[in-house]
C-alpha cells in the first residue's frame, strides 16, 4: 500500500500513545509535505530531548541539569513536598499555580502483577529526604486506582515517624490521572487534602 521508506515512518508513528493508523498516516503524509529543514529539525529535537533529558537527583522529575529548576527555585516552600507518581503530574500541578513547595516523583505505582515493588521506585530517596531535612509536611497526590492507593498508603506509613503527611482530595473519578483533571479541579484537591489515616 505504502512505498517502503512511508511504511517505515507510518509504523514507527504508530507506536506513540494515542496515535492510530488513520493519524500515523496523516502525519507521515504531512512530514513528507514539510520542507526538509523542518523535517531535519523535528528530528533533531527528539533526538536533543532524548539526549539531554534525564532526571533531577533531588525529586526525580525531568530535568537536563543535575538540579531541576523547582528545587533550586530558592522562593518555594522547601519544607513541603508533593509526592506523585510520574513527571507528568509535576508538570499537571504547576499548571495550576496554587502550590509552591517542593515535589519528590516516585516514578509510577506499586504493582506486583507487573513486578513494580517499592525497591523500582524512588521511594527509599524520598524517605531520606524527608528524615534528614526539616519538612512540616508531604502531600501525597496520586490518582487512587488500586495500585496508587497501596502506593499512598505504603508511602505514608514510611514518612509519618517524620512528619505531617496528607493526601489531596480526589474529587476525580476512581482512577482518574491527574493530568486529566482541569486546574480547578486540581487546585481543589490541593486545597481540600487531607490526614492520611
Ligand atoms: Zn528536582
Amino acid at each position: 500500500m505504502y512505498t517502503r521508506p512511508l511504511a517505515r515512518l507510518i509504523e514507527q508513528l504508530q507506536r506513540l500513545p494515542g496515535v492510530g493508523p488513520k493519524t500515523a498516516q496523516r502525519l507521515a503524509l504531512h512530514i513528507l509535505k514539510r520542507p526538509e529543514e523542518d523535517v531535519q529539525a523535528l528530528a533533531q529535537s527528539m533526538i536533543d530531548a532524548k539526549k539531554q533529558v534525564g532526571f533531577c537527583k533531588v525529586c526525580f522529575h525531568l530535568s537536563a541539569e543535575p538540579v531541576c529548576d523547582i528545587c533550586r527555585n530558592t522562593n518555594r516552600d522547601s519544607s513541603t513536598i508533593c509526592v506523585v507518581s510520574e513527571s507528568r503530574d509535576v508538570i499537571a500541578l504547576e499548571k495550576t499555580r496554587e502550590y509552591i513547595g517542593k515535589y519528590h516523583v516516585v516514578g509510577g505505582v506499586i504493582s506486583p502483577m507487573d513486578g513494580i515493588g517499592p525497591e523500582q521506585l524512588n521511594i527509599q530517596p524520598l524517605v531520606r529526604r524527608v528524615s534528614q531535612q526539616k519538612i512540616s509536611e508531604v502531600i501525597i497526590a496520586i490518582s487512587p486506582s488500586v495500585e496508587g492507593e497501596t502506593t499512598t498508603l505504603y508511602i505514608g506509613h514510611l514518612l509519618k515517624p517524620f512528619t505531617r503527611v496528607t493526601r489531596i482530595a480526589f474529587g476525580l473519578p476512581m482512577g482518574g490521572d491527574l493530568e486529566y483533571a482541569d486546574e480547578v479541579t486540581l487546585a481543589r484537591a490541593l486545597e481540600g487534602r487531607r490526614e492520611l489515616d
